[in-house]
């Protein structure tokens, strides 16, 4: 009954937060820095893990530097094609067979391109990758399970005048005393533009993310970006619990209507409360309980959070064994495979061993991130979709194995 790599490798599997931006090839990053003569510190992908991809992070300053670079080199078109049509072709080959990648489309247009440009490069990449999976033998003669994405259009918490693309000079032309206004209004923008655009040109756009720093920028801030997103059914995931305390989650859960969170890390942290929470562990308590009746998804990204909070130590002390013992909705995904150095299969290898997982906790999860995503489709369609999963799943434990 033992999960082996093996297994894991056949299972249909899911990633729902991933991040376009920060999950590049190297080979790729460094062949498009040459063409657009971009500068890097290292210019080999050993240099490049050296100085800047780390293994291990000090600090959350040192994981984010690393976008500045992979940002640069996402400016026209055909790049966001090839690096969207490569994390899907990735994910694919490691049995991956539903992802929502999440990006903002505001930080792709320092040379000119328009939001409706960037969504369609990233969409035009990812169905490349589906069409040809769907013509594989995998699916015409093996009877695997197709590929299937959304995307996602991330709103940031805070930007500065110095951020790429039309956020640094939204900043720049409009001045306020209290640049929450500011930071509220670009979001609502975002969302508008995002949802005329998935009406516009059919694109499979599912959800609205609120990224960014969570510490002193709250999603209040975002709610009438994310009031249009509820009116115009586009779906809510929110950074949240990722650097803050558990009232984080409650304001995106209660405020913004999260569908999903994404880390939700801190929801066990009744010490990160703040001062007017005067019960914080009954706080806490009812969070929990509130998030699990809910079924609100937990979006979980084990290596990123060790390597963004080296104070958890190591993954064992990480919190998703408390999700497992609470029963809560929570999948595994990998938010960064570039810069956390990893790949949804490492990471569902890395819970299995720490959190000692059962066949059926591990089925359990797995079915978790099919049955909360995003899908693009009407709901029958994902039904017969998930259905397809479940029972490609059941083949694939009883091959290695494993009959519940
Ligand atoms: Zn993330």
């Amino acid at each position: 009954m033992s999960i082996t790599d093996a297994l894991i490798h056949d299972l249909p599997k899911t990633d729902l937060h991933l991040h376009l931006d920060g999950s590049l090839r190297l080979s790729t990053l460094i062949t498009l820095a040459q063409k657009y003569n971009i500068s890097l510190p290292s210019y080999t992908e050993e240099g490049l893990k050296n100085t800047v991809f780390k293994e291990v992070y000090s600090n959350l300053g040192e994981y984010l530097s690393g976008f500045q670079y992979t940002c640069a080199v996402m400016q026209d078109e055909a790049s966001l094609h090839q690096i969207a049509y490569e994390l899907a072709i990735d994910n694919i080959a490691e049995g991956v067979r539903y992802i929502e990648v999440r990006f903002a489309p505001q930080l792709h247009t320092a040379k000119g391109l328009s939001i409706d440009q960037v969504f369609l490069a990233v969409h035009r990449g990812l169905k490349q990758a589906q069409e040809e999976f769907e013509e594989s033998d995998a699916v015409r003669i093996h009877n695997q399970p197709p590929f299937r994405y959304g995307i996602i259009a991330c709103a940031l918490r805070m930007f500065t005048a110095d951020t790429i693309g039309w956020y640094g000079q939204f900043l720049q032309h409009f001045q306020h005393p209290d640049l929450k206004h500011i930071f509220g209004q670009a979001s609502l923008e975002l969302v508008r533009n995002t949802t005329r655009c998935r009406d516009q040109y059919n694109l499979p756009i599912v959800g609205l993310d609120l990224a960014g720093q969570e510490d002193g920028y709250p999603a209040k801030h975002h709610k009438y970006a994310f009031n249009h997103a509820v009116k115009h059914f586009l779906n809510r995931t929110v950074h949240a619990g990722e650097a803050y305390g558990p009232e984080s989650i409650m304001d995106a859960v209660t405020i913004v209507h999260a569908d999903r969170i994404g880390h939700g890390y801190h929801l066990f942290s009744p010490e990160r409360c703040g001062e007017e929470i005067v019960d914080k562990e009954a706080f806490t308590r009812r969070i929990i309980d509130y998030i699990a009746n809910h079924r609100i998804t937990i979006e979980v990204c084990i290596s990123s959070n060790l390597q963004t909070n080296p104070a958890i130590g190591e993954a064992k002390n990480h919190h998703f064994g408390k999700m497992l013992e609470e029963e809560l909705s929570a999948t595994i995904c990998t938010d960064n495979r570039l810069v956390s150095n990893t790949t949804v299969s490492k990471e569902i290898r890395l819970a299995v061993d720490a959190f000692h997982m059962t066949p059926k906790q591990l089925r359990n999860i797995l079915i978790y991130g099919f049955k909360r995503s995003f899908f693009p489709g009407s709901y029958k369609v994902k039904r017969r979709y998930v259905r397809s999963i479940i029972d490609h799943s059941t083949k694939v434990f009883a091959k290695h194995g494993i009959v519940f």
